[in-house]
């Protein structure tokens, strides 16, 4: 039976002008039995539609801020880096394989690209526009969880993951203010802040604020999330 292709959203450092992306997102996906694939970013929508047509999945990996002028909003004195080349790529593969009904999993960044893309919101700057939240942006490494998030019942993500509490990990300084219109919100922590969403309907589009890639190895519902990802690419 063929396997399932699973883009890969990357980076680019452009100080020294090459694409990355950290090594468990694709063990992520290769130990959930999907064939990774790594995109840099299109620039056009002839490209963009040949790609989208490729691939089984989309994985909107983790990354840097999105430009502020995509949600309406001037740039917040803590806002950081950008890529508007690759916002604009993962938006355009964000609305291309919704059209195309397949499966989408966006992780930190990719949460908010989900958001912004269909109509929501940001914080720039979680630490300065909600100075009462918990720490979002952990000192512990990358695999430990830090921070508890309630998942909402009936949810896919409840489904996939099997508790209705998670400890995850955190690496965010950004998160959604407003949910997009047509998104439902299936994951809160504590202080209120916006760690999940997904499509409510029958496309099988999923965010977490979390980091499930660094997770998966120790973490059974981090895991589950790559194996919910590929699963649906296949059906
Ligand atoms: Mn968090």
């Amino acid at each position: 039976m063929a396997r399932a292709c699973i883009g890969i959203t990357t980076a680019h450092n452009a100080e020294q002008d090459y694409y990355y992306c950290r090594n468990t997102y694709v063990g992520g996906v290769r130990q959930a039995g999907g064939v990774p694939l790594l995109l840099p970013p299109l620039t056009d929508r002839e490209a963009m539609l040949s790609c989208a047509g490729k691939i089984d999945a989309l994985l909107l990996s983790g990354g840097g801020d999105l430009q502020p002028f995509l949600f309406g909003e001037e740039p917040h004195w803590k806002l950081e880096e950008f890529d508007p080349e690759r916002d604009d790529f993962e938006i355009g593969m964000l609305r291309l394989m919704i059209d195309l009904g397949k499966p989408v999993l966006g992780i930190c960044r990719g949460i908010q690209v989900i958001n912004v893309a269909l109509g929501g919101t940001l914080y720039q700057d979680l630490a300065a526009q909600q100075p009462q939240s918990l720490q979002h942006r952990q000192g512990a490494a990358r695999r430990y969880p830090t921070h508890s998030v309630a998942v909402r019942q009936s949810s896919k993500l409840a489904a996939i993951v099997g508790m209705d509490k998670l400890q995850v990990n955190s690496l965010h300084h950004q998160s959604i203010k407003e949910p997009a219109p047509g998104l439902q919100v299936t994951a809160w922590a504590e202080d209120g802040v916006i760690e999940g969403v997904e499509a409510p309907g029958q496309h099988w589009l999923l965010g977490v604020q979390w980091h499930p890639e660094a997770m998966w190895e120790h973490d059974q519902a981090a895991a589950s999330l790559f194996s919910a990802l590929v699963h649906a690419a296949g059906a």
